[in-house]
Formats: C-alpha cells, structure tokens, sequence
C-alpha cells in the first residue's frame, strides 16, 4: 500500500467555499494539439469547485483510502520541521503543485528513501531536482496541457492591463478619483506594436494565436521552429534566440521552462538591448528573470511595465521588491489555477496515480523523468544540469 503526501496551498482566509461564482465549466472536447484531456477512470469531485488548497485534496482522499492507501495532505512545507519534511522519509509518491511549491531538492530526494513518484499537480516541475530525481530513479510526472490555456489567457491579460496602464486606473476609481490624465499619462494601444515570445510551445502558441487579432507584428524564438504554415498564418518572424529578438520588441512574453538554458536570461545585459519602454511578462518561472535587474530597469525606465504571477521562492517574502518596484503587474501565483483548469490537473493527476498504482504505464507527454532519465515531455522540453555543462 502507497503512503501520497500531497503538498497544496492553504485554503481561503475566510473558509472552504460553500458555493461557487458560476454553476458549471464549459466542456472542451480536447486540448488544441489534439490531446486529449485526462482520462482516469473515474473522479470524486465536482468539477468547478475548489480542489487545489488543502480541503479540496484534488479530491483524491476517497479514489486513495478505498483502495487501502494513505493520503496526507499539508501545506506546511517549508522550514525546520515542516509537516511535509517530517512526512517525507516515508512517503512512496508526493505531489505538489507549482503554485505552492514543495521544493524536492537533492538533499530531500536523499532522505526520501522510498519516493518512487512525484507528481506536478499542474505544468513545470523545476520544484523538483531532476538530477537527483534521475539519481534516485524517482518518476516525475506533470499533466502535460492541464492549465496552458489558462496561462495564455492570463499572459494576454497581462499585456493588455500593462500596455493601457489599466491597473493605476482602476486603482483611481477605488480612490474615488476621477484624473483622467493620470489614468491615461501611460496608456498606450497594443495595435501595431512588435510582440515576441520566447519559447512558442503550448503556452506561448497559445498566446500568439490569440494575440494575432489584436493586428500586432508578431514574433518568436524557440529551439524547435514551427511549422511554415503556421509560421504564415499567424505571420511570425522567428528568431535564432532570445537576443536577437527582444530588440525588436515592444512587448516579450516568456513562455519557456526554467531550466539550466533559461535561468537567469532576462539580466541586465539582455534588458539592456531591449527597446526602451519595453513591456515584459513572465508568467514561466522567476528565476528566468534576473529579480534586482527587472527592479533596477523598471526604475530607471528601460522597462515601461513587467507582470507576471511567478516569483522565487514561493511564497514571496512580504518584502520582495517585486511587491513594491513601479509600474507592475504582479499577481500571486495563480494563472495556471484557475477553477478550470484545477478540475483538469486534479483529474490527470488521478489519471497518473491509477497508471502507477496498476503497474501500467503513464502516457509518456505526462513523463519528465522515468527509468533514470529525461523521458516523454521531459525528454523533449527539458535539460538537466550536466547537460548544460556538456
Ligand atoms: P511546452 O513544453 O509546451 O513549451 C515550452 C517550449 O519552450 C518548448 O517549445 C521548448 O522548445 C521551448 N524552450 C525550451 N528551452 C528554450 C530556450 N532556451 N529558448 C527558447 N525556447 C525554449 O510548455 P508549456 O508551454 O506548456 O509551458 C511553458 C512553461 O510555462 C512551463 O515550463 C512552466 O514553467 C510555465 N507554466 C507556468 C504556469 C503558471 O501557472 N504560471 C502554468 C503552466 C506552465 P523545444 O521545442 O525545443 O522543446
């Protein structure tokens, strides 16, 4: 029998909802790809409400112990004796997701003795050394396409709120004032300008699919090219890297995952060859961001704007500068966890644990690491640290 600690985010201040905005979720065939969405056998949980904080469980307590396993679930995972460290020794499988991240670093992996499965309860599993893991031969596994479209979502609103410097104005009406040239001293059109993600997979696709109506120029840099069709149809410029292309932008989405190749791109150097009054938005992982140099450019005004819902280390201290620097549009970490897409990590998540459970083999775009080794998804999309180093 599996003992599954189960690391998420502590429920609302003011309690568990007992009902909801909205009565039900549209229903989507499948993903854009083609994929398909989750398919466990069954889930024993309502789709649209509240799953990824402790109370919700991602509503796996019922599918666990009426098969004779454990499930623990905590959200107290960091600092001396923590719950989830104190769970840990022997815990056959953990899942955490990105939004409240349990960090499995190389020295917990190690103490971790019969880990044979950690889960990203959603997309981007550099919480979990991957080195180590592969070490260890633990299975990392994240439901490949669960929230992508959440987070495109999110990445348009982001530019868009930046672009028209829509948050200050907001803000003005809560104030109760009414300085339009305030409100409009910063306010820009996105039409026409230059928008370039770096990293056009699922996520930054998504964005430029849905960013192509807007009548902007469009660009990208990606280590794989798209297609030429869809290269024409959207009328994307590709660039051979990330250098080449944010001089050309007015706008930069990050959209690739954090990995030894993207940490730490976004530095002084690379902003400094962007447009002045350029707009950045990362909603991939915040150590592809130098953290002081986004302070230092928004300052000075190399920067106009940078959002994004990803910070290090997670939970932000109360003090991280990103909370205070001008001209942001920072939310927690939250893009990829809407109730939508909760319902799909929470069911691809039972989808993976009846795979393991069963000894039948997990769909290799869910794999990141399996048999000591890049595998699936991960194979394609990430490098670990020697990799880098070769
Ligand atoms: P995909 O794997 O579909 O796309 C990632 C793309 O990044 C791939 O096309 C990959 O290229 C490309 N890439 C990797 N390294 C580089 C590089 N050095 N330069 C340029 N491109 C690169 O992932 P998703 O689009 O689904 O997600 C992207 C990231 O977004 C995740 O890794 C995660 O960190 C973050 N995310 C954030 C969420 C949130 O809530 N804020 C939720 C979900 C994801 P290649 O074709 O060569 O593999």
């Amino acid at each position: 029998m599996a003992k599954v600690l189960c690391v998420l985010y502590d429920d609302p201040v003011d309690g568990f909802p007992t009902s909801y905005a909205r009565d039900d979720l549209p229903s989507i065939e499948h993903y854009p790809s083609g994929q398909s969405l989750p398919t466990p056998q069954g889930v024993d949980f309502t789709p649209g409400h509240l799953l990824g904080s402790v109370s919700g469980e991602l509503g796996l307590r019922r599918f666990l112990e009426s098969r004779g396993h454990t499930l623990v679930v905590t959200s107290d995972k960091d600092g001396e004796n923590s719950e989830f460290d104190r769970e840990l020794p022997d815990a056959d499988v953990v899942i955490s997701q990105p939004f409240w991240p349990a960090y499995l670093t190389a020295e917990r992996i190690a103490r971790a003795g019969k880990l044979k499965l950690a889960i990203t309860a959603g997309i981007g599993s550099d919480h979990v050394d991957l080195d180590a893991a592969i070490e260890h031969d633990v299975t990392v596994a994240e439901v490949t396409y669960c929230n992508s479209i959440s987070v495109a979502e999110h990445v348009v609103m982001m530019i868009l709120s930046l672009v028209r410097d829509y948050l200050p104005a907001h803000q003005t009406v809560l104030d109760g004032g009414w300085n339009i040239a305030d409100c409009v001293a910063r306010s820009y059109d996105l039409e026409g300008m230059h928008v370039g993600t770096v990293a056009a997979g699922r996520i930054g696709l998504a964005v430029l699919r849905r960013l192509q109506p807007f009548d902007v120029r469009l660009h990208y840099t990606d280590r794989h090219r798209l297609p030429q069709a869809v290269e024409r149809q959207l009328g994307l410029t590709w660039h051979a890297s990330a250098a080449d292309m944010v001089p050309a932008c007015d706008v930069v989405t990050v959209n690739a995952p954090l990995h030894p190749e993207t940490e730490g791109l976004f530095d002084d150097k690379l902003i400094a060859t962007m447009k002045r009054g350029a707009y950045l938005i990362n909603t991939a992982r915040a150590r592809i961001c130098d953290r002081d140099a986004i302070v230092r450019a928004l300052r000075d005004g190399q920067l106009a704007g940078y959002a994004g819902d990803v910070w290090f280390p997670q939970p932000a201290e109360p003090g991280h500068p990103w909370r205070t620097m001008p001209h942001h549009g920072m939310t927690p970490h939250i893009s990829g966890s809407s109730l939508s897409a909760q319902a799909r990590y929470a069911a691809g998540t039972r989808e993976i644990l009846e795979s393991w459970l069963a000894g039948t083999p997990v769909r290799p775009e869910y794999l990141i690491v399996h048999d000591g080794k890049l595998a699936g998804t991960g194979a394609h999309s990430y490098s670990t640290a020697k990799d880098h180093k070769e």
